[in-house]
């Protein structure tokens, strides 16, 4: 069984975020709470891609969220946003119950620049308890590349990370568009926040805190495996644990890395019970790689592909160590095995 722990639902029926750009346009909601959207029109944004390259691929379910680039936190007020991601939450919950074997649900958060994490609280507690959704999205910057909020480790957050731990749900650190010129969101925007937040975690005692928060860092960790021996030694110097110490039972890494000596590296100095599959497809990458012939984002080749990887590695990684970090995902009975 193969879980791709991160999925974005990139392909909505265009009223979606026409709705959204209106409700922005308004500066309020344009006439209406949420789009008119049919269930026929979901099935065809997804049966094109989505579960043609799940097919394709051999992947069996996607963890499936809201589009990272369309929680768009820096572009509408607090009470936009909360309107905003009802409407994106609610139609990932449509999704994962017409193919309830093909996806599984994580939300976005109605976060705001300025505003308090805590605020997130109804939303997440909605759609966890009443909705049935596993995890969340959360955002580590959503100024949009600002960064004007206080780091993930600081008490602005710690309401937040209560209920999570409460609920026992994981959130999957991961920032939306970048507004800031200087930063690509794709290229440098995330890779640069998945490698700030595991700095901000290194220097922290945030899990001391909350020892039942589980947190991954997507994009195979940033830039932090290239530089495990930087971040080794950063920690030495500090009298902080090493790396593979912090992660331990709380912070995990996706496979979203897109070409073999990256997926190499990374299983060669992460430990494996900290790593998830993941391809987050169809999204930041959508080309062929044409020295390979493939897709970029055909992430399972590359694990396939792994000689230092034994059959019990490779188990965890596809599915095993997602349904530890995800303890509210219920795996159909069929596919188990
Ligand atoms: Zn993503």
């Amino acid at each position: 069984m193969i879980i791709d722990c991160h999925g974005h639902y990139t392909t909505t029926p265009p009223q979606h975020e026409a709705w959204r750009q209106a409700q922005l346009d308004a500066k309020g909601n344009p006439g209406s709470e949420s789009p008119v959207i049919t269930d026929d029109e979901i099935r065809e944004s997804l049966e094109a891609v989505q579960l043609r390259l799940q097919r394709e691929r051999g992947t069996d379910m996607t963890i499936f969220s809201p589009r990272a680039g369309g929680m768009g936190h820096h572009l509408g007020n607090e009470e936009m946003n909360r309107q905003w991601s009802i409407n994106c939450n609610n139609l990932i919950r449509r999704v994962c119950d017409l193919y309830p074997e093909n996806f599984a649900p994580v939300c976005q958060l109605p976060q705001a620049p300025g505003v308090s994490p805590s605020n997130c609280i109804p939303e997440l507690v909605r759609c966890v308890e009443e909705m049935g959704f596993i995890g969340c999205n959360l955002n580590p910057d959503p100024s949009g590349g600002y960064w004007t909020d206080p780091p993930v480790t600081d008490p602005w957050w710690y309401g937040f990370f209560e209920k999570l731990e409460e609920l026992q749900v994981p959130a999957m650190i991961h920032v939306s568009q970048s507004c800031n010129p200087n930063f690509h969101f794709t290229g440098a925007h995330y890779i640069n926040a998945d490698t700030a937040v595991f700095m901000q975690l290194l220097k922290s005692d945030l899990f001391t805190r909350f020892p039942g928060l589980k947190l991954i860092i997507p994009h195979g960790g940033g830039a932090v495996p290239y530089h495990w021996g930087r971040y080794r030694g950063i920690a030495r110097d500090m009298k902080r644990p090493e790396p593979a110490e912090l992660m331990n039972g709380n912070l995990y890494f996706d496979t979203c890395v897109y070409h073999q000596p990256g997926i190499d590296l990374l299983a060669g100095v992460v430990p494996v019970d900290n790593i998830l599959f993941a391809s987050e497809m169809h999204g930041a990458v959508r080309c062929m790689d044409p020295d390979t012939g493939f897709f970029f984002d055909d992430t399972r080749r590359y694990v396939e592909s792994n000689a230092a990887l034994s059959p019990e590695d490779k188990e965890k990684i596809y599915w095993k160590n997602a349904t530890k970090v995800f303890s509210r995902l219920r795996i159909p009975t069929a596919m188990e095995q």
